[in-house]
């Protein structure tokens, strides 16, 4: 996803990381998504606007987290808390567009992945309750229950004020 390259792209030019350690963390972005992926969905369509920000924001957080030197569980955690404090977050592109709130919204989420990092590693080494694990579970049976108004069909929020879908 765009939106952890966005954060790396960042890290590479603010920091001295080399190209090897620049995908490292890239690797680990990937292995996030992909466990998402596997035990929930990454679409927008099935489980809302949680499926694409909120992935992309703890895939961006592991890959910072791992930048910075944290230990795995410091990882896990970081991907954890940007997947926890998004969850629930519903889709609603004005007129069918993936402008507005998209743009905006994945803006923050850039913030927020570089906070969970921080977060995570001032933590006691990643000592935390609820495992990444757990939220990927509870954000997939979340998606299942929010109503197709807020599933890309620009039918509910916002949306409905600015225009349908086209
Ligand atoms: S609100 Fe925008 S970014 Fe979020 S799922 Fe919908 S289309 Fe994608």
């Amino acid at each position: 996803m765009w939106r952890d390259t966005c954060v790396l792209y960042h890290l590479s030019k603010s920091y001295d990381f080399t190209d090897q350690r620049i995908i490292c963390a890239l690797v680990t972005a990937d292995l996030v998504g992909n466990i998402v992926h596997t035990k929930a969905s990454i679409s927008g369509t099935e489980i809302d606007c949680q499926g694409e920000v909120d992935v992309a924001c703890a895939m961006a957080a592991a890959a910072a987290n791992q930048l910075f030197g944290g230990s795995p569980t410091q990882i896990e955690y970081a991907a954890e808390i940007a997947l926890e404090h998004h969850m629930g977050m519903t889709c609603d592109p004005m007129c069918g567009l993936v402008q507005i709130p998209c743009i905006e919204r994945n803006a923050y989420a850039v913030a927020r992945a570089l906070d969970s990092n921080i977060y995570s590693t001032f933590s006691s080494y990643g000592y935390h309750r609820v495992s990444f694990d757990k939220v990927v579970e509870t954000m997939k049976e979340t998606g299942k229950d929010i109503p197709s108004l807020y599933k890309e069909t620009s039918q509910g929020k916002l949306a409905k004020d600015y225009g349908q879908m086209i």
